[in-house]
């Protein structure tokens, strides 16, 4: 379904599929820019089977995660901290990149994208061939300690709460952690910086499956509108940002950017 600055209610039931007009739009703009950036939210990942948790939806155990997955929540109540991160490591153990993440990766094999901003934590970009991703919420590859800042693979952190005991850092004694984002804190500020540069001065921004609530990263769109770029937005669900977009299509991210690397990999340079 193609929008152009003017997003049109879509009645219960109805499903959204982008027509060939807004597949081929986006193609030209891929085509035509010089420095194309993805910003990639949790939309692109529950394909993969993995929850969204920051949705309204994604709840946990009948638990809205903020309250167990927060950084007060690991001072305050680490077992419950630990359960909530235990699920999410075992969904991720089986977990693969699905058609979106492996779209994403033949576009940038294409050269029509250059650079992967992702709020997703799961590393599914970097295993469907994605070279260069800023994971703005950290990643669960490594656990941080709390104590002294290191970082160790998340195995070290895996292992000890599966046997049932707090995982600590091996040089400290601090109580580890994975790195990623938490409720409550900062972004990592080199991520962010560099995300933020990248939307101030590309071309095209895609984003894809995220509903662009969750700031400051939901600024970044607004960002590269304003600074000349062409903002397509894929996501199942309206947006804030969707009357600033170029194009609007309301439909899966798989399904969705398969045939627009499809479109891409067709025509001629
Ligand atoms: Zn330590």
């Amino acid at each position: 379904m193609l929008t152009r600055r003017a997003p049109r209610a879509r009645s219960a039931g109805e499903r959204p599929v982008e027509s060939p007009a807004a597949v081929r739009r986006i193609a030209a703009l891929l085509r035509r820019g010089t420095f194309n950036v993805v910003l990639t939210g949790a939309g692109v990942s529950t394909e993969s089977g993995l929850p969204d948790f920051r949705s309204n939806a994604g709840l946990w155990r009948g638990i809205d995660p903020a309250r167990v997955a927060s950084l007060s929540a690991f001072h305050r109540d680490p077992q419950a901290f630990y359960a909530f991160y235990q699920t999410r490591l075992a969904a991720l153990a089986g977990a693969a990149p699905n058609a979106a993440h492996r779209a994403i990766a033949g576009l940038e094999a294409l050269g029509a994208v250059h650079l992967v901003v992702t709020q997703n934590v799961d590393g599914l970009h970097q295993r469907a061939g994605s070279r260069d991703v800023v994971e703005v919420h950290g990643n669960l590859r490594e656990a941080r300690c709390a104590g002294c800042g290191s970082l160790r693979p998340i195995a070290e952190m895996a292992g000890p709460l599966r046997s049932g005991t707090l995982p600590r850092c091996a040089a400290c004694g601090g109580l580890l952690r994975p790195n990623v984002v938490l409720f409550e804190e900062l972004l990592p500020a080199a991520a962010y910086d560099r995300a933020a540069s990248a939307c101030g001065t590309c071309r095209v921004l895609l984003v894809v499956g995220s509903s662009l609530a969750v700031y400051p990263v939901a600024g970044l769109p607004a960002l590269a509108a304003r600074r000349g770029a062409s903002l397509v937005i894929v996501n199942r669900e309206p947006t804030p940002l969707d009357g600033q977009a170029e194009v609007v299509v309301r439909d899966d991210a798989g399904a969705a950017l398969s045939r627009i690397a499809d479109e891409v990999a067709s025509e001629p340079n």
